[in-house]
């Protein structure tokens, strides 16, 4: 694969507002976004202010009545364009991504792939919202019921999914002819930029959808919360974050959609296929350096094969290359900055003088950027700190557990519930773990299962709603019930 020139890429991305169709300069200074192996700037890019926000909601209000009378067919076709725009584009889409988040190259390609998806399987579900006609139990009055886009929305993303996180939320509020404000992450705002060029490019209307970056986070997201004419609120990112907007967006009533933190039990059973297990648990943890919601957090291994699975797990990461995400064969790019380094190297040291044993890694890398070693932890207690937080970082932490019941109860043990992890060849097993485990989503015998055409959310504290599916769509839409008197009276 040849990727293009880093510099030459960077000029091509613009570092400008989106409002209205028009790109603007912020108007506070600047700031950088760096590049997380290196620590040093890729590109300054536009600061908004509060009042920038309110204009770019006055321009999403502005375009709302219009999107939603566009054919569904026509905003289907501007989503099926941006796919293919973006299939043209991979390979810069992948580059910027691996220049502002870290990943490896290979896993930006993947999220090109996964990331498109949506905008492949929203442009079809565009045409199939669909309601209902019907007559009274009575015999009496005709029933309607019909769906509406639910109006401008406010879509906040996080920076470990930089793309697949915003077209995650801007196909779904397209294909239902939701108009937006989309604020992305301060520390990877060039990917939606990027990609918001590409909507343009496929034909997207002015003020359909807006970006606007900022490092006055709160300050300029809180009165676009509170504006009355906004109708909508879609976040992706920490439960904390995510709590505080639930509580601002009580004032208006909005309609909320909240994917949050996870801290995903893994469960490996005595009778598991701990080949399929161990494949299972490297591709669960160490996808996006360990920084995805869905990384398995608490890996529960029964006793008898314990020794064995960490023996196995601890040789395969012993084989990582650490290095920038553009070096050839790099499986452990850096963390997105080095608060984050600090945080992962905190949760490790507590739980090594908790008891834990520490079979690899274990320390942070010196010299430039915000690496982490890929690190084995065995027998760590449940008490530990690192089995309550969610880690964020490349670090496996084993805990053994001696029957079903005792591993149901530690899998249950925390406030999340976005996405659990069981290996069993039980088939029995299988089917009770996926009626007691709390969980939004569970793959069984498999390490990866996020999908366009599944819906991902969580329960608990990972938050309400769901995204990609049949479902998506429904959290940008409205049900209207409307009655009419019967024909023959
Ligand atoms: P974060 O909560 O710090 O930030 C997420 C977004 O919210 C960013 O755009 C940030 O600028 C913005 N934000 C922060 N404070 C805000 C405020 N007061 N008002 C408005 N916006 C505000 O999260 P993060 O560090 O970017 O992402 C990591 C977290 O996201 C993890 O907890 C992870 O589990 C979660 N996550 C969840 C999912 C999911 O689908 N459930 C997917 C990816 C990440």
């Amino acid at each position: 694969m040849t990727y293009p020139n880093e510099a030459e890429l960077l000029a091509k991305v613009p570092g400008q507002l989106f409002i209205g169709g028009e790109w603007i300069d912020g108007a506070d200074e600047p700031f950088a976004v760096n590049d997380p192996s290196t620590g040093k700037a890729l590109k300054h890019i536009a600061n908004a202010n509060p009042e920038q926000g309110i204009q770019a909601l006055d321009a999403a209000v502005a375009a709302q009545e219009d999107f939603a009378r566009m054919a569904p067919r026509e905003r289907g076709e501007i989503l099926r364009r941006a796919f293919d725009i973006l299939q043209e584009r991979r390979d810069e889409m992948a580059l910027i991504m691996t220049l502002e988040m870290g990943k490896p190259l290979a896993e930006a390609q993947g999220e090109v792939t996964y990331g498109g998806e949506f905008l492949r399987w929203f442009s079809e579900e565009a045409v199939r919202v669909h309601g209902r006609y019907g007559t009274q139990p009575e015999g009496t009055g005709r029933m309607i019921v019909s769906k509406h886009p639910v109006g401008p929305a406010f879509l906040i993303t996080p920076w470990n999914f930089p793309l697949a996180m915003a077209t995650r939320k801007i196909a779904p509020a397209i294909a239902a002819g939701c108009t937006s404000v989309v604020k992305p992450a301060s520390l990877t705002p060039l990917t939606t930029l990027y990609f918001v060029k590409i909507l343009e490019e496929a034909g997207l209307p002015k003020g359909v959808v807006n970006v606007i970056t900022t490092r006055s986070t709160a300050a300029v997201s809180s009165p676009i919360i509170a504006d009355p004419r906004l109708r909508k609120i879609s976040f992706t990112g920490s439960t904390g974050v995510g709590q505080g907007l639930m509580k601002e967006a009580t004032k208006n009533v909005l309609r909320t959609s909240m994917e949050l933190g996870g801290n995903a039990p893994f469960v490996v059973f005595e009778d598991a296929d701990l080949d399929k297990a161990v494949e299972g648990v490297i591709a669960a943890k160490f996808r996006n350096i360990g920084q995805a919601c869905t990384a398995a957090n608490r890996i529960l291994v029964h006793t008898d094969v314990a020794d064995e699975f960490a023996r196995r797990v601890t040789q395969k990461v012993a084989s990582f290359k650490i290095g920038r995400g553009t070096e050839e064969g790099v499986i452990i790019g850096p963390l997105v900055e080095d608060k984050a380094v600090d945080k992962v190297a905190s949760l490790v040291d507590s739980a090594v003088a908790a008891g834990a044993e520490l079979l690899h890694g274990g320390k942070r890398v010196e010299g430039d950027g915000s690496f982490y070693e890929p690190t084995v932890l065995n027998r760590t207690p449940a008490s530990s700190e690192i089995f309550r937080e969610e880690i964020f970082g490349p670090v496996l932490s084993i805990t053994t557990f001696s029957d079903e019941e005792e591993a149901i109860r530690l899998a249950n043990d925390t406030e999340y519930g976005l996405v659990s992890y069981v290996f069993t060849e039980d088939l029995k097993r299988g089917q009770r773990l996926i009626d007691r485990i709390e969980t939004g989503m569970m793959g069984l015998n498999i390490g990866v299962l996020s999908n366009a055409a599944a819906p991902f959310g969580g329960v608990k504290m990972s938050g309400i709603g769901r995204e990609g599916g049949f479902e998506g769509i429904e959290e940008y839409l409205y049900t209207k019930y409307t009655l009419t008197p019967n024909p023959y009276a």
